[in-house]
């Protein structure tokens, strides 16, 4: 018998407006609308659909909540939030507002994606996972650079982060410069690799260069949320990394001011996609491509790693675009199954085919939850090791730290001896390569496939992330 039941309502509508938008309607509910209840142990349902009934807001409970769970609850005149709040954290749910309805999901799905940069500062599995005191000094001088090379006003200059060197005594300025119109993405990219070894705006040693990194960043937002100028269509890497950027440091600080240009920067990428598929150059322009999917994917996942409103359709979307690029064999394509990725005709075309679309799709495949088991995880995988990081010299046509982050991630994700196989590879080709010398000490030059574009901070910044990889993303694919 259900022993519950004093049940009074008191509701106090103050400035609801009754416009076109459903979910905004909601939303203004959420925050002005007044309940008073008093629950003693009352089902799930029983709350949900008195709350459902004074608020007259659709409220759906997903398949895995327990509709059975016990609720206790008295408040006089909070708001329909804190109430909602109140009964989720008793249930261990969460909830968003979409089409028209709030709706209320299992914790379980959050928490994983929630401990995902737990060990970041503490750095807890860098030994176990086959990282050393060398791949850590390595990241302390590439940050050292990093920091060296930022302008004071918190950007990486592509074409003039040279400007900030150390040429007093004798050194020469470092060479290096990538492309303007990337100023945006790349900064995002050295403010990811101090956030991925633990260092935010609120701690570590760095937190003036990452305070001030953040603070361009956020700068360059429009009023659509969309990140920095539109120079060319490739601005779109600007928009994810940028996101993927102030997620990560919204999701790591908490920090209040941080909120809602995340959110607006992510619901930017949410609406840019192609209906049930995923990105590219222009928003809904209905060509996809793997490479900036990934990074879409990526910016997402930290979305909901901070717990900002995010689409899970979005991700079905990704996942279905990989399925349609990748060929039987498991090699997944840039925009056509299997194809061996773009070049720039006259720049670096000279350069190795590496299966750096299907290092991002597996990354991607194994960030969204697909298992380890599953065949085009596994076949994939035999793509990449088949394929290991090798600093070729002199040639070095095999140079390619856009696939060798993206080889990296997915094979962390992934695990096991083969994992084992790839980091002691990717550890020889990087750890060695590193600059000693001058003030570009502690850089890597720019003789990747994409060094002409990113030029030595993208090529610095990456490779540091590739370096953190023992704890920057902890495992989210426990299906193992
Ligand atoms: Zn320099």
């Amino acid at each position: 018998m259900r022993k519950v039941f004093l049940l009074i309502a008191v509701i106090a509508l103050t400035g609801v407006v009754f416009g076109q938008d459903r979910d905004g309607e909601i939303k203004t509910k959420l925050k002005t609308l007044k309940v008073t209840c008093n629950f003693h142990k009352a089902p799930l349902t029983d709350v949900i659909s008195f709350l459902q009934d004074i608020s007259g807001i659709n409220m759906v409970l997903d398949k895995k909540c327990d509709k059975n769970a016990k609720v206790t609850l008295s408040v006089k005149q909070i708001v329909l939030q804190n109430a909602l709040n109140l009964v989720a954290s008793q249930c261990g749910l969460s909830f968003v507002v979409k089409d028209g309805a709030i709706l209320f999901s299992s914790k379980g799905e959050a928490d994983r994606y929630f401990a995902a940069y737990a060990d970041r500062a503490s750095k807890k599995a860098l030994a176990a996972e086959g990282g050393s005191n060398k791949t850590e000094s390595c990241i302390k001088a590439g940050l050292e650079w990093l920091s060296r090379h930022q302008n004071t006003d918190g950007m990486w200059d592509q074409d003039g982060f040279d400007n900030n060197c150390d040429t007093s005594e004798g050194s020469a300025a470092c060479d290096g410069k990538g492309v303007a119109q990337y100023d945006v993405g790349v900064s995002a990219l050295a403010t990811l690799a101090f956030l991925g070894t633990g260092h935010t705006h609120k701690q570590g040693k760095y937190k003036k260069t990452v305070a001030k990194g953040i603070q361009w960043l956020s700068s360059q937002q429009q009023p659509d949320g969309s990140l920095g100028q539109r120079m060319s269509e490739s601005w779109i890497y600007n928009q994810a990394i940028g996101t993927l950027a102030l997620c990560e440091a919204y999701a790591m600080t908490r920090d209040s001011k941080l909120k809602e240009p995340a959110q607006r920067a992510v619901s930017f990428i949410l609406n840019a996609q192609n209906r049930g598929l995923a990105w590219k150059y222009k928003p809904k322009g209905g060509l996809n491509d793997t490479s900036i999917t990934a990074w879409m994917v990526q910016a997402i996942i930290a979305a909901k790693v901070a717990e900002l409103e995010v689409d899970q359709s979005a991700l079905d979307g990704a996942i279905n675009w990989l399925d349609r690029v990748t060929n039987p064999s498991g090699k997944t394509g840039y925009m056509r199954p299997g194809d061996d990725g773009s070049v720039i005709r006259g720049v670096n075309e000279k350069h190795a085919k590496q299966p750096a679309m299907t290092g991002a799709a597996i990354f991607s495949r194994l960030l969204i939850g697909q298992k380890r088991d599953d065949p085009k995880v596994v076949k994939g995988v035999g793509v990449l090791v088949k394929n290991l990081p090798e600093w070729n010299r002199p040639k070095k046509d095999k140079v390619d730290f856009y696939y060798w982050y993206y080889g990296t991630c997915a094979m962390f994700q992934y695990g096991g001896e083969k994992w084992q196989k790839w980091n002691k590879a990717m550890k020889k080709a990087l750890l060695d390569t590193q600059r000693a010398d001058g003030c570009a000490k502690g850089s890597w030059d720019p003789v990747s496939k994409w060094g002409m574009v990113g030029g030595r901070v993208y090529s610095t910044a990456i490779n540091c992330l590739i370096l953190e990889v023992y704890y920057r993303n902890a495992r989210l694919n426990k299906n193992k």
